[in-house]
């Protein structure tokens, strides 16, 4: 097992636009060692998911795994609140995502390239995901919910866009702040105490 470095904002390759593999590729050592290094860093870190520019390759590669054990601190009205299931551990290889409704929910997130921050983050509740898995086989995912704000979050990695892209500025806090402060609130509760105060 080894554990890869996540780069962090201001990396220049968080802002490329990442190479797609070829299908021969993903049965090399060397990409079958980066899925399995990067799974290791992902849970090691831990996250939800984990694009390869985060660890400095610039590749259409992501890891996406949200286990049960993640939410054990969360109550279930929380977990339906965010639409929030289990996902099991899988690799996603040229994703192509596409949105599937106009409903958009807003949510505060998190980035491991962004340690120690979080941020309200506007996202399509529904999205569809055509991929190849890690052995070139085709995947579709349908995802609602916190699933599809993962999607969302790691395919913008690969199209060399992050999350202070979309946020909504005024609400991005520390992790420690958000704990404090913001943790317990409604959505629109925090965008009315974070609002510009009129001059
Ligand atoms: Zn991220």
């Amino acid at each position: 097992m080894a554990l890869l470095e996540i780069v962090q904002v201001g990396d220049p390759v968080l802002r490329q636009r990442a190479r797609p593999l070829e299908l021969a590729e993903l049965a090399t050592d060397r990409i079958k060692k980066l899925v399995d290094d990067m799974r290791d860093t992902m849970r090691a870190a831990p996250g939800v998911g984990l694009a390869a520019p985060q660890i400095g390759q610039s590749l259409q590669l992501v890891v996406i795994e949200d286990p049960p054990a993640y939410h054990a601190k969360m109550t279930p009205e929380e977990l339906a609140a965010r639409e929030r299931e289990a996902v099991p551990f899988h690799v996603l290889v040229n994703p192509v995502l596409t949105v599937r409704t106009t409903d958009v929910v807003a949510a505060f997130e998190g980035c491991l390239s962004f340690n120690g921050f979080s941020m309200i983050v506007p996202r399509a509740r529904k999205v569809r995901v055509e991929a190849y898995d890690e052995n070139g086989e085709r995947v579709v995912k349908v995802a609602t919910g916190w699933y599809a704000r993962i999607l969302q979050h790691e395919v913008d990695h690969l199209n060399g866009i992050v999350c202070c892209d979309r946020m909504e500025s005024r609400t991005l806090t520390t992790t420690a702040n958000f704990s404090k402060h913001w943790s317990q609130k409604g959505i629109s509760e925090v965008r009315e105490a974070v609002a510009l105060p009129e001059s």
